[in-house]
Parts: structure tokens; sequence; C-alpha cells
């Protein structure tokens, strides 16, 4: 057995809900919505399924929905992607960053990673014979600055792996984190893989940049997205990845090896809901917004104290302004005792892991948020 993934243990979100599960709590653990999805999306799904050819479709994705989002990218973020040469639909971005790393590392290379880091992210690079670099990003900013860089940065450096806005903490990096960071990886000829997925859920109208735009980044970086978090559908697991041509020839070679397709179904209504018009992104983003502003303020009230986010379906509780300093123990009290499930932010550590701070899922229906806070009642 791969000692890897034999010594791993069970990812945090599938602990988490399954302990939320045996104690009858209400699961802010675990980033999904609670409403079911734009109901004309699921029915596009629906339609194709039941009207619609239902066979392998084309390796690369069906040409309407590449071609729907080279259009979207075009219109969010003024980006050119060539559907045929620069788009490739996976099965999730969970596929998608296998695929890169597995396609892009030789064992040996270095990869840097960004503390706090979504789960995958190590177990894959290490799988791939990548040796990660970590720039720890710390409370309450989360940011980076050149001195960091130029740590994890060095002469074997093969890719960096970013994330951004960034999951757990809702930090989204500014335009110039991003600057600095495309200067750092033209210097040192490295390539980025972006996991963008949270691109839509960005917060207070502020901008969000995608490194790809930055300044020699077109050509090194490949961006990934999904539409599980567009459209609020987490399990559907259809995600994309963008790269000039000759880097996402290779990652098709990956990808034909480890599902080769995703379901027709749901690229048809991912194709379709791509499509929709500026509305449906702004009132996702305004809901969530305000659902984001209901739990702070909520918490805020009963004494918690609440980080800011900017982005994402999650905020962070700072507990150690309670004079805390094991936030494991602490959520696994919490489940127990107040039957809420959170997520602790050390779980996204490999190492000097911050013991202090807690993820909630806010990305829920009002009711819930206000029983969860109902069943926090005051801090302490
Ligand atoms: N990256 C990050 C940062 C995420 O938060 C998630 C899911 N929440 C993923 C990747 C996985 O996306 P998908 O479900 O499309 O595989
Ligand atoms: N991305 C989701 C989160 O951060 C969880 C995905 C998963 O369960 N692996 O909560």
């Amino acid at each position: 057995m791969n000692p890897i993934f034999a010594e791993t243990g069970t990812s945090v979100f599938e602990t988490m809900s399954r302990l939320s599960v045996q104690h009858g709590a209400i699961n802010l653990g675990q980033g999904f919505p609670d409403d079911p999805g734009p109901r004309d999306v699921r029915e596009a799904a629906a339609t194709a399924v039941l009207d619609g050819w239902n066979q392998y479709p084309p390796m690369l994705g069906l040409p309407q929905l590449r071609q729907a989002i080279a259009a979207h990218y075009q219109r969010f973020q003024a980006i050119d992607f060539d559907p045929l040469s620069e788009i490739m639909v996976t099965s999730g971005a969970t596929e998608a960053l296998a695929g890169a790393l597995m396609a892009l590392i030789e064992p040996g290379d270095e990869v840097v990673l960004f503390q706090p880091m979504y789960d995958a992210y190590l177990p894959l690079v290490r799988r791939a014979g990548g040796v990660p670099r970590f720039v720890t990003l710390r409370p309450p900013h989360w940011r980076f600055d050149e001195d960091m860089l130029a740590r994890a940065f060095g002469p074997r450096t093969k890719l960096v792996l970013f994330n951004n806005p960034l999951n757990p903490t809702g930090t989204v990096f500014s335009g110039e984190d991003l600057a600095l960071l495309a200067r750092v990886c033209v210097a040192h000829d490295v390539i980025a893989i972006c996991d963008d997925v949270w691109e839509h859920v960005v917060f207070d109208d502020n901008p969000y940049t995608p490194l790809i735009a930055c300044p020699g980044m077109r050509d090194r970086t490949v961006k990934i997205g999904s539409a599980g978090k567009i459209f609020s559908l987490t399990g559907w697991k259809v995600g994309f990845v963008m790269a000039q041509p000759s880097l996402l020839r290779v990652l098709a070679r990956a990808h034909q090896f480890i599902t080769f397709t995703t379901p027709p179904n749901l690229q048809t209504a991912v194709a379709y809901g791509l499509g929709k018009d500026e509305s449906y992104f702004r009132t996702m983003r305004t809901g969530l917004q305000r659902s984001r502003d209901r739990f702070a303020a909520g918490l805020t009230a009963r004494g918690w104290p609440v980080a800011p986010s900017q982005g994402t379906y999650f905020l962070t509780v700072d507990i150690g302004r309670m004079g805390l300093v094991d936030d494991i123990a602490f959520c696994e009290t919490l489940v127990r005792e107040r039957r809420v499930a959170a997520i602790p932010v050390s779980a996204f550590y490999a190492e000097d892991a911050i013991r202090t701070a807690v993820r909630f899922c806010f990305a829920k229906s009002d009711e819930t948020l206000d029983a969860a806070l109902d069943r926090l009642g005051q801090a302490g």
C-alpha cells in the first residue's frame, strides 16, 4: 500500500459530517448550501437525461459547454480562452487538480503551497512525487509578503498551487498580492495552478483578479473553476480547466486515463447555466453576503469573536480571543454539547498549524442560521 493514502486520516469534512449526524447537530462544517440550487439549471439536466444522449461525450467536454466557458470568462474576467485548444471539462475541480499535479510534477520537483490549504492538495502533491514548500499564512490578515515567498521559492520550484478566494478563511487576495506572486513566478519560471473555484463568491463589491490575468502569467497558469460553486450544486462535480494549448494537451493526457469524461447531461445543464444573465450571478452573491452578515451579526451579539470574510461560503471565529488554544477540542465539544458542527482550521495545515481559528459555513437558510445561533448561545 502506498503510505501517503494508507496513513492519512479520513478527510475532516467527512469526519465532521459524520459527527454532526451522530449528535443530531446543525452541520455548518462541510461547505454546501441547503437550498436545492437554481431550478432551471436542474431542469436542463433532467431534460438532458430524459431526452438527451447519455453515452460518452467527447474527452475534452461537450463543445457547447467549452463554448459557454469561453464566453463566460470573456464576460466576467475579460480573458479569451480558445474553446478548442484551451478548455477542458473535468469531473469537479478535484479531478482537475489531481490530473494537473500528476501531469506536471516530476519526482523531486518542489511545489509551493499556501497554508491553510484545501485538504486534498498535500496528499495529491506528495503522491505525484512533489516536495512541498510552505508559505504559512496567519491571522488576522492571512496575507503573504515578499520575504515569505522568497523563503519558499527556489531553483527546484516547479509549481505553485494558489487558491483565491481562500478556503477556509474567506480571504480575497488583492491585486497587489497577485502582482507580487506573478513577479516571483516569472522570476523563477514557475507554473501556477490556480484553484479559482470561489471566483464568483466575492462580497462587498470587491474586485476579483485572477492570477492568470497578471503580467507574464497567461502562458504559465492552469486555471481551475467549478460549476458546483457557481450554481450551488456541490454534488454535481463538473469542473473546468483552462491553460495555453501546450499545457492543456498534457493535462488532457492525464484526464483521459483518470475519468476520461464527465456526465453529458450535467455538462448540458452547466452550459445552459453559464449563459444566465448578470442578475443570476449578482443575486447569488448578494444572497450569500446577506447570510454572512446575518450569521456574523448573530455571533457578534452573542460574544463570539468573528473574523472578517470577503468571499467563499465561510467565516472564521477567533477562539484565541476567548482564551482557547485547541480548535479540534473546541469543535468536538461544540458538536457534542451545543449540537453545531464546524471545522477546525488547523486541519488545513501540514506544519506550524494555527490552532485558534474555527470555520463555519453560512451558506444556509435564515432558519438554519438562526437555529444554529440559538444553539450556540453565548460564547464561552
Ligand atoms: N478547491 C477548493 C478550494 C474547494 O473549496 C473545493 C470544494 N469546496 C474544491 C476545490 C473541490 O471542488 P469540486 O467539488 O468541484 O471538486
Ligand atoms: N469543499 C468543501 C469544504 O471546504 C468540502 C468538500 C469535501 O467534502 N471534500 O467544506
